[in-house]
């Protein structure tokens, strides 16, 4: 990927983590100036401009440029003059030319572009539940999950829906580390401080992303503290989003753990292989380009990561079949896996171990897996462990079925189905199931 489109990229996700006074503050007039030998170097107009991106921002930019290329690079920064000059960046990519209102809100992230697989639907059920009945139903709603997987779209798509329903709803997406420099500012005189506070406790829906980030900030827990406090009492809706469960978030202080707690808390785990399918080719329809099924079934299969690392990889993919005419799909699919392989588990998963796994979860034996009891004690670890062999290895069907006792291709293939359907419908089923493979992985 060229220089200026990978760092165009670059600046196009990170507007979206950044709020939008920091980033207009921090990027528009920074520029990807070399990418050698693990180093990117990064020109900045002034000398504050590249200190605030080495201290706060360095991490973000970091993983972004992983995400984007599959390799890891020490950052740079180099104040160049010459780039005050130049002109802003120009377009940032079709997602994000809308430009954002004082919501705060992305308005291409909807509820009509969020893929729903097994393991984000009861988040999204959760989310769908609160556009309609805001205040009431789950409040706060929680969304916990690991990177790259789903939250911050939500919790927009909630935003973007409530909007939609009632426009002159005051509406604030906020991500915690903007609540957080907000309230810094707003503190150092008394007007502004309560500026601040009308602000955010006449709120119909508030958005709190990443609220991890209040983690060991006292004097910004005690005010969201009380601004949460003002809204719940007042009915009003409010939505957060965090890396763990409220307890599990050290130095967050007890009385925020409970209010974070009092509501409904949904997870969002990993993708399996057919949401991963399902994305890709959403996303590449959404790009207006088109790969056929046996390639982006390529890409799904091997790249086991978050959401944003798959968006990466078809980013990748995209341009290499642009400017690679003469080298097949095939290869150029090839070449995207290995540059990203970092992404998959170090060593994939052995069939033995996910077998051994199972019994011990199923409480059942080698022999009763594999033998001919089709009693349903039996038959559901067995489809359990069909479906844990297809996600986390890359035997065929066929050898899947071979291992469990030599059933054959179409026995394997219903046995996934149905595994699938029951978990769908069974949430503890579903858990279970995802413990397994996170306890492999
Ligand atoms: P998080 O906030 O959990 O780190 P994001 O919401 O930023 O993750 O998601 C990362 C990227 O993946 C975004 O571009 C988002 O649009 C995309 N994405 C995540 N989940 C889905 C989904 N279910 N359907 C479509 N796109 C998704
Ligand atoms: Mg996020």
């Amino acid at each position: 990927m060229d220089k200026n489109e990978l760092w165009k990229n670059t600046l196009a996700a990170l507007e979206v983590e950044i709020s939008k006074a920091n980033f207009a503050a921090f990027f528009p007039k920074t520029k990807l100036i070399s990418l050698n030998q693990g180093k990117a170097m990064i020109a900045c107009p002034s000398s504050l401009i590249a200190e605030r991106l080495t201290k706060r921002y360095a991490r973000m930019i970091k993983e972004t440029l992983t995400d984007l290329t599959g390799k890891n690079y020490h950052l740079a920064f180099e104040v160049r003059r010459s780039y005050l000059s130049s002109p802003k960046p120009t377009n940032l990519g079709p997602l994000f030319s809308h430009l954002r209102d004082n919501t705060g809100l992305v308005p291409a992230y909807t509820f009509e572009n969020f893929v729903v697989g097994l393991s984000n639907q009861l988040a999204y059920t959760a989310a769908h539940s609160v556009t309609d009945q805001p205040g009431s139903l789950h409040n706060p709603l929680l969304f916990y999950a690991g990177v790259g997987l789903g939250k911050t779209h939500l919790m927009h798509a909630i935003g973007n829906a409530f909007k939609a329903k009632d426009p002159k709803a005051r509406i604030r997406y906020c991500p915690a580390e903007s609540f957080t420099n907000e309230m810094i500012e707003a503190i150092q005189s008394r007007r502004t401080a309560a500026q601040f506070r009308k602000r955010f406790r006449s709120i119909d829906l508030l958005l709190v992303d990443d609220i991890q980030f209040l983690a060991g900030r006292e004097a910004t827990q005690e005010e969201f503290f009380n601004t949460f406090n003002q809204l719940y009492l007042s009915g009003k809706q409010i939505v957060l989003t965090s890396d763990h469960r409220p307890w599990e978030i050290r130095k967050l202080e007890a009385r925020l753990v409970s209010r974070f707690s009092g509501g409904m808390i949904t997870d969002i785990q990993p993708p399996d292989l057919d949401l991963r399918f399902a994305i890709l080719k959403q996303k590449t329809k959404e790009r207006g380009a088109t790969l056929n099924d046996k390639i982006v079934l390529a890409l799904a299969e091997q790249l086991v990561g978050s959401i944003r690392q798959l968006e990466g990889a078809l980013t990748q993919l995209l341009l290499l079949v642009q400017t690679h005419r003469e080298t097949t799909p095939e290869e150029l699919v090839n070449l995207v896996i290995q540059n990203n392989s970092f992404h998959q588990p170090s060593i994939s998963v052995s069939p033995k171990a996910i077998l051994g796994e199972i019994c011990r979860q199923f409480k059942t034996s080698r022999e009763e897996l594999t033998g001919p009891n089709r009693s349903s004690e039996v038959v559901l670890p067995r489809q359990a462990a069909m479906y844990l062999l297809r996600e986390l290895t890359s035997l065929s069907l066929k050898k899947v079925g071979e291992l469990l006792g030599g059933r054959d291709h179409s026995t394997t293939l219903y046995g996934i189905k149905t595994i699938k359907q029951r978990m769908k419908a069974d949430p503890i089923l579903h858990r279970q199931v995802e413990m397994i493979k996170t306890s492999l992985q």
